[in-house]
C-alpha cells in the first residue's frame, strides 16, 4: 500500500471525524491520487450511484469510514436509520469495490458489535458470543454484517478485505450535537457553553461509574493505514488505547481541560449503557502497532479544534 503513493484511494465519509483524520494522514504519507465525495455529490445509500462511481473511477484502495454514528440516545431514537443506512452504505460499498477489481478494502466498525456481557478486556472472538447492548444493537447489527460480508468476500473471492473494530474514538470534526452526540464531544461542548456563560452547574447523564476506552482519531488514522501496508487476514482487528477511565473521571479531566469552574450534578434517569467496554487490542500490538496520544494530550488538542471552530 505505502509503496505507491499514487494509487487511487477512495475514502468514504472524508468529512467526518475518521475519514477526515484518514485523509490528513494519508496526505502526510504523500498519497497524491484520494479520491473523496461528499454527501451531496455521491449519495451512498443509493446502490445504482455507488455502482456507476466504482465503474467510472475504479479506486485501487478503498476505506469505509462513512457511517451513520450517534451516541446512546440517537441509537434508541432512530434506530431505523441506524441499521438501515449503515447496512446499504456499507453493502453498495463492499460489493462495488470488489466488482470493479480494488486490490484491498478496510471495513470499519465499533468495539459495540461485541455482547454487553462479554470479557473484559474484549478479545476479537467475543464476537456472536452473547447478547447486544440494547441501547445500540442497530447499529451493531449493521457493523458485525459489513464484517462477515468482508469475511465472505475473502473466502468466496480471494479478495483481499479486512475489518478494523476501533474503541470510542474522539478529536477534531466529531459530532458535537448536545442530545446526539458520544460523552465526550457532548461534555466539552457543556463545559464550554457553562464556563462561556458563567453557568455553575453541568449535568452529566448516568451515574458516572460506566468504563470506558478512549483513542484520539489520528491514533486510529495512523492503525488504519498500519494495517493496509501489513495485515491481510479473515480476522477483524480491535483497536484501542488499552486505556480505560469512568464517565466521572472523563468529567472531571474535561472540566479540567475546558477551565469550567462550576459542579457536575449527576442525571441518573439517563442511561448508562454498557457497564465496561475495554477492548484487547493485543493482536494489532503483536504486528508492531501503538497508540501514541494519551487522553489529557487529546483532549487539549480537541478543545483547540472545537475553540477554534465553535462558531462555524
Ligand atoms: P456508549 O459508549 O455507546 O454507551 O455511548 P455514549 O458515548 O453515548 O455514552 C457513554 C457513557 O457516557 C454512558 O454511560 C452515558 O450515560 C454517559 N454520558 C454522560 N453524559 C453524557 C452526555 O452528555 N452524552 C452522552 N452521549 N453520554 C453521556
Amino acid at each position: 500500500f505505502l509503496a505507491d503513493k499514487s494509487a487511487k484511494v477512495f475514502v468514504a465519509g472524508h468529512r467526518g471525524l475518521v475519514g477526515s483524520a484518514i485523509v490528513e494522514k494519508l496526505k502526510q504519507h504523500g498519497f497524491t491520487n484520494l479520491i473523496l465525495r461528499s454527501h451531496a455529490e455521491l449519495d451512498l445509500t443509493r446502490q445504482s450511484d455507488v455502482e456507476a462511481f466504482f465503474a467510472s473511477e475504479k479506486p485501487e484502495y478503498v476505506i469505509v469510514a462513512a457511517a451513520k454514528v450517534g451516541g446512546i440516545h440517537a441509537n434508541n431514537t432512530y434506530p431505523a436509520d441506524f441499521i438501515g443506512i449503515n447496512l446499504q452504505i456499507q453493502t453498495n460499498i463492499i460489493d462495488s469495490a470488489y466488482r470493479n477489481g480494488s486490490k484491498k478494502l478496510l471495513f470499519l466498525g465499533s468495539s459495540c458489535i461485541y455482547p454487553k456481557f462479554a470479557p473484559q478486556p474484549i478479545p476479537e472472538d467475543a464476537l456472536l458470543t452473547g447478547t447486544l447492548e440494547p441501547t445500540n444493537e442497530w447499529y451493531a447489527i449493521a457493523k458485525i454484517a459489513g464484517i462477515k460480508m468482508c469475511q465472505a468476500y475473502r473466502i468466496q473471492y480471494k479478495w483481499d478485505a479486512i475489518s478494523g473494530m476501533p474503541t470510542n474514538l474522539y478529536g477534531p470534526n466529531d459530532n458535537f450535537h448536545p442530545e446526539n452526540s458520544h460523552v465526550l464531544p457532548a461534555l466539552m461542548r457543556r463545559f464550554h457553553e457553562a464556563k462561556v456563560k458563567g453557568v455553575k452547574e453541568v449535568v452529566v447523564w448516568g451515574t458516572g461509574s460506566p468504563l470506558r476506552e478512549f483513542l484520539h482519531v489520528d491514533d486510529l488514522a495512523d492503525a488504519v493505514v498500519f494495517m493496509m501496508e501489513k495485515y491481510s487476514g479473515l480476522e477483524h482487528l480491535n483497536v484501542g488505547s488499552g486505556k480505560e477511565v469512568t464517565i466521572k473521571e472523563l468529567a472531571e479531566l474535561m472540566k479540567e481541560v475546558v477551565g469550567f469552574e462550576g459542579d457536575l450534578v449527576w442525571d441518573t434517569s439517563k442511561p448508562d449503557g454498557t457497564p465496561r467496554k475495554l477492548m484487547d487490542s493485543s493482536k494489532l500490538a503483536g504486528l508492531g502497532w501503538t497508540p501514541k496520544i494519551s487522553l489529557k494530550d487529546g483532549l487539549v488538542d480537541t478543545y483547540k479544534w472545537y475553540s477554534e471552530n465553535v462558531n462555524q
